[in-house]
């Protein structure tokens, strides 16, 4: 049915620009309006910026969300909830008041030109895997058919990842 919060996704929040504790607050508050229901939330962490590394450092953060929304349909309201915080896309993994990423969204797998589900990279970043295994690290990556907490364990990413607070 329409309405059911059947669908089970993780994502992402970063910011490394302004109050960045309050931009994961107000990404949250509007995540709950426009994509689906908090069900989980990591610890908020600190790392050093990943790939382009001469700009300040991120707070991360990752929920877990039950929504109606399909794939693509997610993608949008992630989309427009970055806009609405003010982000906006200058540099490549440049400095960004919210950053918010799909990781997964149940068992499905995603290549289209828009969007990568299971996040592409996520298996490469601490950063990515420390939150997520935090509050999934039970929870099976569909396409590596391995469990977040293993797939932490093999990472080789070496940026530290300062757990900050609940
Ligand atoms: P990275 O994806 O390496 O973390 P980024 O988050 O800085 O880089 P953005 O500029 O935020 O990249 O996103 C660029 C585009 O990525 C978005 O417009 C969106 O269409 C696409 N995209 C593909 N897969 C995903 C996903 N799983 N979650 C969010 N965006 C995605
Ligand atoms: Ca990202
Ligand atoms: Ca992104």
């Amino acid at each position: 049915m329409q309405n059911d919060l059947n669908n089970r996704v993780f994502l992402l929040l970063g910011t490394n620009m302004g109050n960045r504790s309050a931009n994961l607050l107000v990404a949250k508050e509007l995540l709950e309006i426009t994509a689906g229901k908090i069900i989980k939330e990591s610890s908020i962490y600190e790392t050093a910026a990943w790939g382009k590394t001469d700009q300040a450092h991120f707070l991360n953060q990752v929920i877990e969300i039950a929504t109606s929304l399909a794939p693509h349909e997610l993608l949008g309201a992630v989309l427009s909830t970055e806009e609405q915080i003010g982000r906006s896309r200058e540099m490549k993994w440049g400095p960004r008041i919210i950053d918010i990423d799909i990781l997964l969204y149940d068992e499905i797998i995603i290549t289209s030109d828009s969007l990568t589900v299971p996040h592409p990279a996520m298996h490469l970043r601490k950063f990515t895997l420390v939150p997520l295994a935090e509050i999934a690290g039970d929870v099976e990556h569909p396409v590596f058919q391995k469990r977040i907490s293993d797939l932490l364990r093999e990472c080789n990413d070496s940026l530290q990842v300062v757990r900050l607070s609940l």
